[in-house]
């Protein structure tokens, strides 16, 4: 992650904190977890709804197959173990639940017992990973989007009843940045799997973040608060921060956090109190009536371990070897899907560090119609001088865009190799032209380098490789 949230110290010495994370992910399936009604974000409101989903009395729930699959698919991408599972009501009143219950797993959830491990070795445990039920979407008018001081609430059952697996992590996590990494993994490890589109500013992913502090080396957990329904990574760090510093200022001031839930103000950049927590004995849960035990055959887990696709963990371990870089270095190209092509790439000839260097600055909107033979044929090009790095680019972006072969696409564009012996003259009319400057570059300033490589660019409408007029003018400065 390039945006850091940590330049400084966040905590006064001698306090660090925990945070645990439960993370909302909402499974790509086409319909609800319950009822035939789509599962489609950005619908007009209140279109995709029927009895079952609205809770009205005598409708039947009936268990969404792909749902199911898909939520053992991350329990095993997660590590876990898929236990059966069995579907409990937690009861409470919310407009936004017109069943006044939410379905969803409590003392057996299918998934328990994984973990997440983050790019630098840190291994994060999972508690569990539970299916339930989303609920829909409540907007409140006025009063600044707040249910307190709202002046009218709007209800979307469009959401309600959308297939969704709650990831709890244990409170393992000890900086803003490491919960940002966790947060990072679960999403590729989504995308990996396709059982989400992980899309947070969509709300298909949300995280709520618990936070507490204690004195450090401690392993006591103090009063936690639960931050809601964060949407990004970025507030997700801020929000974190900024908690952890208000539980240090109050333990620090002979007084101590309340156990509650707390809303993040990205604008005002603190969080607010929400409503006090309740216990898990306030929601009278008990086992639904209405859905049997989910109960996995060997078979049904052995299937989904054969089929899982390669994981972000083993694909940069993959990548880092095959382009003898460390796993730090391979994290866009895992982002970005590219690392497969990068290790046929590097596979087919193409020299490495020339491919990850494409990878990470060059090839951000996908691989589109570049194939690994045409990327490492480009490769060797770039290597033997016959292109420019410019035209190099030039050349990268139409295989992106419409395929082919390299060196016929840079023919067609008039890239020819620039003979050496073309730059040397060019390069002694420069230094003819202009005395002072090459002397400066003689007396050691680099700087006046790039005069030189930008007027040979100029004469050579960019066919010349810089590369080659910096070693030019440092051989004639040695000559
Ligand atoms: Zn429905
Ligand atoms: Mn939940």
């Amino acid at each position: 992650m390039s945006d850091t949230t940590e330049t400084k110290q966040v905590l006064p010495d001698g306090w660090e904190m925990v945070i645990g994370l439960e993370v909302h992910v909402e499974l790509a399936t086409k319909t609800k977890l319950f009822c035939g009604c789509a599962n489609h974000f950005g619908d007009e409101p209140n279109t995709n709804i029927c009895p079952t989903c609205l809770g009205l009395p005598g409708s039947l729930p009936v268990p969404n197959e792909q749902a199911i699959h898909f939520a053992m698919v991350l329990g095993r991408a997660l590590g876990c173990s898929v236990e059966p599972g069995i579907f409990a009501r937690k009861n409470y009143f919310y407009p936004d639940m017109p069943k006044d219950y939410q379905t969803t797993q409590y003392e057996e959830p299918t998934n328990e017992h994984g973990a997440i491990t983050l790019p630098d070795g840190r291994v994060i445990a999972i508690e569990r990973a539970h299916i339930e039920e989303d609920t829909g979407k409540s907007t409140h008018l006025g009063g600044g989007g707040r249910i307190h001081d709202a002046t009218a609430t709007l209800v979307d059952y469009n959401r309600a009843g959308v297939p969704l697996v709650e990831v709890v992590s244990g409170p393992e996590m000890r900086t803003a940045d490491e919960a940002r990494a966790y947060v990072a993994e679960l999403r590729d490890i989504l995308l990996a799997t396709g059982v989400s589109d992980a899309r947070m500013e969509e709300g298909s992913m949300r995280v709520d973040a618990n936070v507490s502090v204690r004195p450090t080396g401690s392993d006591e957990l103090r009063t936690r608060c639960e931050i809601k329904n964060i949407n990004s990574l970025r507030s997700l760090g801020r929000a974190i921060n900024y908690e952890a510093r208000r539980h240090v200022d109050l333990w620090t001031n002979n007084d101590q956090p309340t156990q509650e839930t707390r809303h993040w103000d990205e604008e005002g950049g603190r969080t607010t109190s929400g409503r006090s927590k309740e216990d898990a004995e306030d929601y009278r849960y008990f086992a639904c009536p209405d859905l049997p035990p989910l109960v996995p055959t060997a078979e049904t887990i052995a299937d989904i371990d054969s089929s899982m696709p390669a994981l972000p963990a083993a694909r940069r371990a993959a990548l880092a070897e095959a382009a003898g870089v460390a796993e730090a270095d391979t994290l866009l190209a895992i982002e970005r899907g590219l690392d497969g092509l990068a290790c046929e790439t590097i596979a087919a000839g193409g020299d490495a560090t020339a491919v990850m260097k494409h990878v990470d600055q060059n090839l951000a909107e996908g691989q589109g119609k570049l194939t690994s033979a045409s990327f490492a044929a480009l490769v060797s090009m770039e290597a033997d001088g016959a292109l420019s790095s410019t035209q190099v680019k030039t050349v990268l972006a139409e295989l992106v865009a419409n395929g082919g072969d390299p060196a016929a696409i840079a023919a067609s564009m008039g890239f020819e190799a620039m003979d050496t012996g073309e730059l040397d003259g060019l390069l002694d009319q420069l230094i003819a032209d202009n005395p002072d400057e090459w002397g400066r570059f003689l007396e050691g300033d680099n700087k006046v380098q790039g005069f030189f490589v930008g007027q040979i660019m100029k004469a050579t409408q960019g066919k010349a490789d810089g590369k080659v007029v910096n070693q030019l003018m440092r051989q004639r400065a040695q000559d």
